[in-house]
């Protein structure tokens, strides 16, 4: 039995160690942060295949980033990269991402320019009631562009469903660049006089994690931690969560831990499941395959992530990694990110479907080998009908528990970046 401890932090992710920073700042002295995952972390996996090293995704990470006031230590280790971002587009053109003027539109010809402007003021006249992800799509740049840009398709790998079963809030927060773009000022250049000074300054630094993995980089800010008296329990099976005397108890396989406060950043479910609060409330998530390749030959596209636009090819996106690290024994290597929901949970029918695309598209004309692949389920939350509501029942009820949930687990919350889950992490536990 452990005893006096101030607070047991639920998840080692980015979502835990900020809380484990910020509440050390707050005064608490002793704190534990428990992880099923053998790792701290969270969802920030790499794999490493004899001399290849992948992630499970593309993570792209800034110095200017509000984490780095947790863990300063990291910034050092971080690898600098100057990545360029394309998109395969439905033409089997390899283009500007999001979208391309020249290529999306113009290269399509009078008549095509005609049905676009057509289709877009239909929209605007007649589509404005927007109920859902493709609602919103169409009204700001028409279905006709939507589908020959291959926006639509990309929005169902994106996530998870067909865009039409997908909540409007949710497209409104995470599509603005949809709208964005669609703004015809965004491409008058006006004088620079008018603009004024660039209230952003110095243009920040695009970051890989270390070579050596991501455990490297988190090493000496965890040591720094432990000094100031966070304990870290990884790999370590949770059973209950319980209360007694106005305590928690936190029940592991082989120890309990009684606490006067948790906080909790892993999924929903499993802390609804561990406190047994009994609800029938179910939220969906997508199930990430992400398989490892190495390459020697020609390849058909020079950016470093590539997204899959075209209207074939189950793929989402491409990272390769050789360009950050430079080509291990002779060859390039990259990382794929399929929806496991779009090849039957299958690494090999999700392999042989990207090969077929790609060899038909002309990316990769050589020796392709693939060397892995990796599995994480909760990878992205779905919102679809009234997710928002369900995940806030559940928030509720842990809260009434006295657990506060919060991270892109425990708040079941589409955060893209490690800045946004550290900002969302400190505004949930600031102190009025
Ligand atoms: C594929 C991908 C690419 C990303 N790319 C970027 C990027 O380029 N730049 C950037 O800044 N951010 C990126 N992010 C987002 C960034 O990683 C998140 O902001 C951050 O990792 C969220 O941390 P978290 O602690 O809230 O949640 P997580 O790290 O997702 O999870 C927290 C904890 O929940 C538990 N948990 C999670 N999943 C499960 C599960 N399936 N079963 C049981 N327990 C589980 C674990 O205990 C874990 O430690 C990306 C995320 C993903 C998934």
């Amino acid at each position: 039995m452990e005893d006096g401890i101030d607070i047991v932090i639920l998840g080692a992710g980015i979502s835990g160690l900020v809380s484990a920073s910020v509440l050390l700042k707050q005064g608490y002295k002793s704190i534990i942060v428990v992880d099923e995952y053998d790792h701290v972390g969270g969802n920030h996996i790499d794999c490493s295949v004899g001399e290849y090293t992948f992630d499970i995704g593309s993570f792209i990470f800034q110095d200017d980033s509000p984490l780095l006031v947790h863990l300063p230590e990291i910034l050092p280790l971080y690898v600098p990269i100057e990545p360029t971002w394309g998109r395969l587009n439905p033409q089997g053109v390899v283009t500007q991402y999001p979208i391309s003027i020249k290529d999306d539109l113009i290269a399509a010809g009078p008549i095509e320019w005609v049905r676009v402007l057509l289709s877009v003021a239909f929209a605007r006249l007649f589509r404005r009631r927007l109920s859902n992800a493709k609602d919103f799509a169409q009204f700001w740049i028409g279905a006709r562009l939507l589908h020959r840009s291959g926006l639509g398709r990309y929005m169902e790998r994106f996530y998870g469903l067909p865009p039409e079963q997908i909540d409007i809030r949710f497209a409104e927060k995470r599509m603005l660049w949809i709208k964005e773009h669609a703004m015809i000022r965004r491409y008058i250049h006006l004088p620079r006089w008018t603009r004024g000074s660039d209230p952003r300054g110095r243009p920040n630094r695009q970051l890989a994690r270390p070579r050596e993995g991501f455990a490297h980089l988190y090493d000496a800010a965890i040591r720094r931690m432990k000094q100031s008296g966070v304990q870290f329990l990884l790999g370590t099976k949770l059973e209950g969560l319980s209360k007694a005397d106005g305590r928690f108890v936190l029940q592991t396989a082989d120890r309990q831990i009684r606490a006067q406060r948790v906080v909790s950043t892993i999924p929903l479910e499993r802390a609804q499941e561990l406190c047994g609060i009994a609800l029938d409330v179910k939220l969906r998530t997508v199930t990430l395959i992400t398989l490892f390749f190495s390459f020697s030959g020609h390849r058909g596209f020079k950016n470093s992530i590539l997204y899959n636009f075209s209207h074939s090819g189950a793929w989402k996106r491409l990272t390769v990694y050789s360009d950050f690290y430079g080509p291990a024994a002779g060859r390039e290597f990259f990382a794929v990110e399929v929806n496991a929901d779009h090849v039957s949970n299958s690494a090999e029918i999700g392999a042989k479907d990207f090969r077929q695309h790609t060899m038909e598209n002309g990316l990769f004309k050589g020796d392709l080998q693939l060397e892995g692949s990796h599995v994480v389920s909760n990878a992205y939350p779905i919102y679809t009908n009234g997710a928002d509501e369900r995940a806030a029942e559940i928030i509720a009820a842990l809260r009434n528990f006295g657990v506060q949930s919060l991270g892109r687990q425990g708040a079941f919350d589409y955060q893209p970046t490690a800045r946004d889950t550290t900002l969302k992490a400190e505004a949930a536990l600031r102190v009025s």
